[in-house]
């Protein structure tokens, strides 16, 4: 493969080329001379080569449903918009005929559920059980990605279950694979500052490890732009990259940026447009064993997203249909877009757009009957006298 020539003139760039050829794997000290590299262009052009080498010009999307259970949490994590204590008024806990209702208006056209809730103060691990048992009944096709770890931790002290019984109880109900929101940082003394009294670092990492060892696939993010530094950022990378060697569970990476508004976390060190492109660029160049960089577009938004697909990232998730998490922090991210726009989104950023399952394991090349829309503009010479 040609290496672009911001990379061939740049030392940092050219450092991390030459010790991911000879050993496939950068260190700690490394990463951090990414973020401040002045060239932004030499590290995104790095991370668009390894994705390249990888998975050459495509670029992966599926069709999928976002469905939340409950928004009543027994937690107040400091960034989050989304959740309510359960005698407010907009607080709901949604009942199995009311969750399968969302879906059936979808159900032909998806083939993935993800399903995340907050910590409610009752439910027990049966209620999800109800949950999804009826969902794969209605609709053996659906994959059920949901539960995250925190979740999974707090079902099982309610149901008195271990991590391992309760996944093992949720995989006898339906559940396919767990998301990787929870995340945050790996970092425990900024989840003491913006998310107390959820899981440790640690026990992210054991919940996922455990998952693994079931034979269920996780997904795995990181909230950036609140308290962390960058040195927080690439411990975090290293972590999730230690854990993939351990129990190689972790289909997809999911970096996200904090999205502000004038209540939550009015100390954070909010995260430009580059700055986000460089943190999914360097993702793709310090988790060599983690096999697909998502660009989350419910959070950075279809513009950053099609961008990102030329820096390193290799899918931008789905269609969606309905989503909160996000929307209830202020994304302005469309929630109507179908297969096709998706497509179309792709192939402007000059990618080729494959539509794939849950588990990365049936694609399907999208192709478009598009008009040839090139115009060669006529030049107008000056009649010169
Ligand atoms: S992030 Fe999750 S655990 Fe924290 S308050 Fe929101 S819903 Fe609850």
């Amino acid at each position: 493969m040609e290496i672009p020539l911001s990379v061939k003139s740049n030392n940092v760039a050219l450092d991390c080329l030459n010790s991911l050829i000879s050993i496939g794997r950068l260190t700690f000290e490394q990463g951090v001379k990414l973020m401040h590299d002045p060239s932004l262009n030499s590290v995104t052009s790095l991370a668009d080569m390894v994705k390249r080498a990888r998975f050459n010009d495509y670029v992966f999307f599926n069709e999928n449903l976002h469905v939340n259970s409950t928004n009543v949490c027994v937690l107040a994590c400091r960034f989050c918009a989304f959740r309510k204590g359960p005698r407010h008024p907009d607080a709901y806990s949604l009942n199995v005929d009311q969750y399968l209702e969302r879906i059936r208006p979808f159900s032909s056209r998806i083939d993935e559920v993800h399903t995340v809730g907050g910590l409610h103060p009752t439910w027990t691990v049966s209620e999800y059980c109800e949950l999804f048992s009826n969902l794969k009944n209605e609709f053996p096709h659906i994959h059920i990605k949901a539960l995250t770890a925190v979740e999974i931790k707090h079902l099982s002290k309610r149901s008195s279950l271990s991590i391992s019984d309760t996944l093992s109880r949720l995989s006898e109900a339906g559940l396919n694979s767990l998301p990787g929101g929870g995340a945050e940082i790996l970092v425990d003394s900024v989840r003491d500052r913006i998310c107390m009294g959820k899981e440790s670092s640690d026990e992210y990492l054991e919940i996922h490890g455990a998952a693994h060892s079931l034979g269920i696939s996780t997904n795995c993010t990181m909230l950036f732009g609140t308290v962390e530094s960058v040195d927080d950022r690439i411990t975090h990378l290293l972590r999730l990259r230690e854990q993939q060697d351990t129990s190689f569970g972790f289909q997809c990476f999911v970096p996200y940026p904090f999205l502000p508004d004038k209540s939550r976390l009015p100390e954070a060190q909010l995260a430009s447009g580059q700055e986000v492109i460089r943190m999914i660029s360097v993702s793709r160049l310090m988790l060599d064993n983690i096999p697909h960089i998502k660009a989350y577009r419910m959070n950075i938004g279809d513009k950053l997203a099609s961008y990102a697909i030329n820096c390193g990232a290799d899918d931008v998730d789905g269609t969606v249909g309905h989503e909160e998490i996000m929307h209830e922090a202020g994304s302005k991210t469309s929630l109507t877009t179908s297969s096709e726009q998706m497509a179309r989104m792709i192939v402007s950023s000059g990618a080729t757009p494959i539509k794939r399952n849950s588990s990365y394991s049936v694609f399907e090349i999208v192709n478009l009957s598009e008009p040839n829309r090139t115009r060669i503009l006529p030049v107008i010479v000056p009649e010169v006298s």
